[in-house]
């Protein structure tokens, strides 16, 4: 161990870190409870060197939003409208594929598809949404919908959930986004989210896309009612789970922002923002990579967080992003491809475009 951390109140758990051992939920607290940020960011940043070195990997993708309109109200969210409300929207497939046609022969490597949960439209829709897309985009990868949608799609369809994670692949989805997760907690759902399945049925659906061969996201909603003790009760459910399916193939982090919704928590600090980014990291042994998610993290935040275990940032985007737009999030709507590279260069670490499943689609070059 450096000498710098031998005092540390946290030394006894870099020693584990060095060692390779895995970490229990005591441990998990104390990580989350220590002063010392740089030995927590040196434990950290030893896991994501010893996984990826100074790889920094980012996808070039495309936001599609099919729709605003949820029958939910979860506390949390600026993003759902009510039919018919100011700002509500939803798209006919027609127009999305026409939109879509825009970025034939681009090289875009995937669009993330999201929504909310539609009291009226019906299931044939989300079919004919990925026919189409897949039809114009044959080789951007689908990555749509959270398990909670799923959820959704299996009571409007009356299907069972494994048909229509079938019936949904077959039709062009290729990869299942980690939202709904919020915190696993029971208790912190009744307060945030008390209509949204629960922790069980999350699994359930990411565990038939496992079986499936898709590999899926799995995110945390942090920053709001939760405890560290929650987070760690979140984190831990995910490393249980990914020792059976391993098909989880990133982690994301993401920060609570306050306007235009109900909950009106105080959003994180940046010192929690880092702690949560190098916990998650030091706990989640067995998920292969931690994503920063810039457009909610903030730019110069995210540059900090490649030293605290993040070694992916997401993405190069160009369509307004809403759901942490809406929520206030000042990042910008749009970054390109070499600004994204530069804020990595500039980071000490080196950028790397991949594809949807991790795959490195360039020689690394320090
Ligand atoms: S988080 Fe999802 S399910 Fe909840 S209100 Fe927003 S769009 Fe609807």
């Amino acid at each position: 161990m450096q000498a710098l951390f031998a005092r540390s109140d946290i030394a006894d758990l870099i020693s584990k870190v060095e060692a390779g051992e895995r970490l229990s939920a005591e441990d998990g607290l104390r990580l989350f409870r220590t002063p010392d940020i740089a030995a927590l960011g040196y434990a950290a940043n030893l896991v994501r060197e010893r996984l990826h070195g100074d790889t920094t990997t980012y996808i070039v993708n495309r936001y599609l939003h099919y729709s605003n309109v949820c029958w939910d109200t979860c506390k949390f969210c600026s993003f759902y409208r009510k039919p018919g409300e100011p700002g509500s929207f939803t798209k006919p497939v027609e127009q999305i594929v026409e939109w879509a046609r825009q970025f034939e022969g681009q090289g875009i490597q995937e669009l993330h598809i999201v929504g909310g949960l539609h009291p009226s439209l019906k299931y044939d829709y989300y079919l004919q949404l990925l026919r189409g897309l897949k039809g114009v985009l044959p080789d951007t990868s689908l990555k749509g919908f959270t398990s909670v949608e799923i959820d959704w799609f299996s009571r409007i369809g009356r299907k069972d959930a494994r048909m229509v994670m079938r019936e949904m692949h077959e039709a062009g989805l290729d990869s299942l986004t980690g939202g709904g997760a919020e915190i696993f907690a029971e208790h912190v759902r009744k307060q945030i989210c008390p209509n949204k399945i629960g922790a069980e049925r999350y699994f359930e659906i990411h565990g038939i896309a496992h079986e499936m061969g898709l590999k899926t996201q799995v995110t945390m909603l942090y920053g709001h009612v939760e405890s560290d003790a929650d987070r760690i009760d979140h984190l831990l459910r995910i490393r249980d789970f990914q020792d059976r399916t391993g098909g989880f193939q990133v982690f994301i982090p993401l920060a609570y922002h306050a306007e235009n919704n109900a909950l009106k928590a105080r959003r994180a600090s940046g010192m929690t923002d880092l702690k949560v980014y190098a916990v998650s990291r030091l706990m989640l042994d067995n998920v292969p990579h931690l994503k920063c998610y810039w457009i909610s993290a903030g730019l110069k935040l995210s540059q900090v967080a490649l030293g605290y275990g993040v070694d992916d940032l997401d993405g190069i985007v160009y369509e307004h992003e809403r759901i942490f737009h809406d929520a206030g999030s000042g990042t910008p709507q749009k970054l390109g491809e070499e600004d994204v590279r530069k804020l990595i260069r500039d980071a000490g670490r080196v950028p790397c475009r991949r594809d949807s499943r991790y795959k490195l689609l360039e020689e690394v070059t320090a």
